[in-house]
């Protein structure tokens, strides 16, 4: 199974990182292995102390597509949920400042936490879905799907010209404002909704 990440999908996160708001979604992947096993903590890597959390929606494809059609995107997946992106910001600013790919920054082992999965059904509204993100109970980001530049069904349309998506591959729709560091000992706990979706600890 393969992630998709959007990056820039909310203006609100564009303007706080001083970015370009981009013409189409911006995408990057990250292996399996970047995957923290259920109820692991995130270990901070050795070779960055610099790193942010990014909270984001979380859909889970249900069938293999390529060229998927936005109209019948919905048919690709039945499960969403919430994780984070974690980020080695510092050099993740050094790789785009010389241009670079970004895998160092955003791809490493225990870079993808993945929540619980929701049905889809479970939610009102998928395209206006409240979410947050509390660190030792306090809120530091919350999002609603509905401020994303590119919708969910949207994104499988994009992402499908060029990966094909297959059953288990998941897609980081992208983040909202207020992306920020991460401590020793901090607990990170993420709600879609009203449900929680994860909560981890940080080593
Ligand atoms: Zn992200």
């Amino acid at each position: 199974m393969k992630i998709v990440c959007v990056g820039r999908n909310y203006a609100s996160h564009i303007e706080e990182l001083n970015n370009e708001r981009p013409i189409d979604p911006v995408l990057f992947l990250k292996p399996e292995t970047s995957i923290i096993q259920k109820n692991q903590p995130f270990f901070i890597p050795h070779f960055s102390s610099e790193i942010d959390y990014e909270v984001e929606v979380l859909v889970r494809i249900n069938r293999i597509g390529k060229h998927i059609q936005t109209e019948f995107a919905y048919k690709y997946y039945d499960e969403i949920s919430l994780g984070i992106d974690f980020t080695a910001r510092k050099i993740q600013n050094y790789l785009k400042y010389k241009r670079l790919p970004w895998e160092k920054s955003k791809s490493f082992d225990g870079s993808s936490l993945i929540g619980d999965w929701f049905s889809k059904k479970d939610f009102r509204d998928i395209n206006a879905l409240n979410f947050t993100l509390k660190i030792n109970n306090d809120v530091v980001q919350s999002g609603n799907t509905s401020k994303m530049l590119w919708q969910i069904d949207e994104l499988i349309n994009h992402i499908s010209q060029y990966f094909t998506l297959k059953i288990g591959d998941i897609i980081f729709t992208g983040t909202p404002a207020g992306v920020g560091p991460v401590s020793e000992n901090d607990i990170l706990v993420g709600h879609l909704e009203d449900q929680k979706a994860f909560s981890v600890k940080i080593k």
